[in-house]
């Protein structure tokens, strides 16, 4: 298996060698805390990281994960009896019982399993409201009650775990799951991952091991992009700039294109800075109220990148690019463009959480205006 390999199989999170060689010296230490929390910036390969760690924990050889071994090659096309995968779904329409929703939403899991072997990279459910309910936590405590199948370890890989339901309809399924967390029968591990761990219960952060996924180097995304996607070495360069380095991030930036995303982002900028009301309407209104966050995202992606070098142009660092909007011949304070940016990951986080993009804009614009258009006042 080499590195960066983006063919279904199993495959290896980008530029995370030392997570995972502290991870397998763990592993072969049996040191390796049983229940996991896999967290960091969404699209840093949270997923992937839990998927390899599946792998690694049931390869039979001595090179773990080696990807060759009827363990690795199950695990790589999500087949292996004991690595149970599970993610947020949407709620099946309807079932007569408890017993009937259980099976049903195992079901949805086995085809939506089906369609990730052939691209295990496919964004299923998008738009749709998705949950990890009552029945499919019933489902993974009736499958961590069985021995192992195969060998002597079951993994469950839960995925998007603050998507986890608030059970206070069935505070039992609830206790159970969490005694699961908390005292994993020996022969379990449960890998939880969260690209939002603020938003996990409380109970379930303090019942896992933490393991970050860092943000990765941009030279090291820009490798992946030209070696492993077929990228010209300018458009790794663009992409991987506005990476933040997280590699899921740079390959939407890389496959969406140049577009018009900046000129959207500047369009947000100067709308901010324009003091007029009206001006901040018309560019909310300029995005759908209802879902449709494709456009949005990269609007502020673009609006994001722009402050960060109206910050640089601010703090002396660089020159201001052109293709920005007039700043009015007045610098504005560093603090306050920083506060900028904290608004528009705000937004962010809410174009993430699918909040109504027009509502999102509102609020930032104004938000923005007030901390920038304060700052251009001072002498
Ligand atoms: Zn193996």
């Amino acid at each position: 298996m080499t590195d960066g390999d983006v063919r279904p199989g199993l495959r290896r999170p980008i530029g995370q060698d030392e997570l995972l060689d502290r991870v397998i010296r763990a592993v072969a230490a049996r040191r390796l805390p049983q229940s996991l929390l896999i967290h960091g910036p969404p699209g840093v390969g949270l997923r992937t990281t839990a998927r390899w760690i599946a792998a690694a924990l049931q390869c039979e050889s001595e090179e773990r994960p080696c990807g060759a071994c009827r363990s690795c090659r199950l695990a790589g096309t999500f087949e292996h009896p004991d690595i149970h995968v599970h993610f947020p779904m949407p709620r099946p329409k309807r079932a007569s019982s408890r017993a009937k929703l259980r099976e049903a939403i195992e079901k949805q899991r086995m085809e939506r399993l089906a369609q990730l072997r052939d691209s295990p990279e496919a964004v299923l459910d998008r738009g749709e409201t998705t949950g990890l309910y009552v029945a499919a936590v019933e489902n993974i405590r009736a499958q961590a009650a069985r021995r192992p199948a195969m060998g002597d370890r079951t993994v469950f890989v839960i995925e998007d775990a603050d998507a986890m339901v608030p059970q206070s309809s069935s505070p039992e399924a609830a206790n159970a799951f969490l005694k699961l967390l908390e005292e994993p029968p020996e022969f379990a591990f449960i890998l939880l991952t969260s690209g939002r761990p603020d938003a996990l219960l409380p109970t379930i952060r303090s019942r896992t091991a933490p393991l970050r996924v860092a943000p990765v180097r941009g030279e090291r995304i820009i490798r992946h992009l030209i070696e492993d996607r077929g990228a010209s070495a300018e458009e790794a360069e663009r992409a991987a700039a506005q990476s933040d380095g997280v590699v899921g991030r740079a390959l939407e930036i890389w496959e969406r294109g140049p577009g018009d995303a900046t000129e959207s982002g500047a369009r947000l900028l100067s709308a901010a800075l324009s003091g007029d009301a009206r001006a901040r309407f018309e560019a909310a209104g300029a995005f759908s109220a209802r879902g449709a966050r494709a456009a949005l995202q990269p609007a502020l992606e673009a609006l994001r990148a722009q402050l960060r070098d109206v910050l640089a142009h601010a703090t002396g660092a660089a020159e201001l690019p052109p293709g920005l909007p007039s700043l009015r011949g007045r610098p504005l304070a560093p603090g306050a463009l920083l506060t900028a940016m904290e608004a528009v990951e705000d937004a962010l986080e809410g174009v993430a959480q699918n909040l109504n993009p027009q509502a999102t804009v509102s609020v930032l614009l104004g938000d923005m205006n007030r901390v920038l258009a304060a700052s251009t006042r001072e002498p």
